[in-house]
């Protein structure tokens, strides 16, 4: 049977979040959302969080800005800025193994990911580094990210999807793109396989590290 975690990235979003949410809901699905700092500070992000938070998902971090990549900017000022501004917020929110997903690339994995600053925060703070299996860019795609994505899912035992809980992207076609999951006979997990870990709460470095820091 073929697994398949779905992670959302970006938001909140007001208007599309929740809608997002009434849709994971209704199938008694549970994902984890990887949240922006400053959405989650804006009008109307935190009530979203705390929503998904009560229904059960996972709330990860996913830098404050999502604008340059850690590993473009190696200072140690800005790794914490993007990560502990956002974790603090974050809060009572967090899921206790502080989720971290950087951001950039739009889903390559490559040594922009992370910088040694960012490394060594993440592992001091025992955050829990999440990278994904599929990006099949529902953003730059509205249409074609369902195929291509089950195309992924077909070929792995089990997918780490993330998609977008932001405007234009995933909410249209996500029904359509979770009944047919369910025809498929996908079993729907919130875990994440070890290989799109980096790290579980600070520690057990994964040979994936080599491929995401210079
Ligand atoms: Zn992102």
């Amino acid at each position: 049977m073929k697994r398949v975690t779905l992670t959302f990235d970006n938001g909140p979003t007001p208007g599309i979040t929740e809608r997002v949410l009434d849709v994971l809901s209704a199938r008694r699905i549970q994902t984890t959302f990887f949240v922006v700092g400053e959405r989650l500070a804006a009008q109307g992000g935190r009530a979203l969080a705390a929503r998904a938070h009560s229904e059960g998902h996972w709330i990860g971090n996913h830098s404050w800005t999502h604008s340059a990549p850690l590993g473009e900017k190696p200072g140690a000022e800005y790794a914490r800025r993007e990560i502990e501004e956002t974790q603090k917020l974050i809060g009572e929110l967090s899921h206790a193994d502080k989720l971290f997903r950087p951001m950039g690339g739009g889903g390559a994995i490559g040594p922009h990911l992370l910088s040694r600053a960012a490394l060594e925060l993440l592992q001091q703070g025992k955050y829990t580094c999440v990278l994904w299996s599929s990006v099949p860019g529902d953003w730059k795609d509205q249409d074609g990210w369902v195929d291509r994505c089950l195309s992924e899912i077909a070929v792995r035992d089990w997918t780490v999807v993330a998609i977008h809980d932001v405007e234009n992207a995933a909410l249209p076609r996500l029904p359509e793109f979770l009944d047919r999951l369910d025809a498929l006979g996908v079993e729907f997990l919130q875990d994440f396989p070890d290989d799109v870990v980096i790290m579980r709460r600070g520690e057990g470095i994964s040979p994936l590290l080599s491929q995401i820091m210079r």
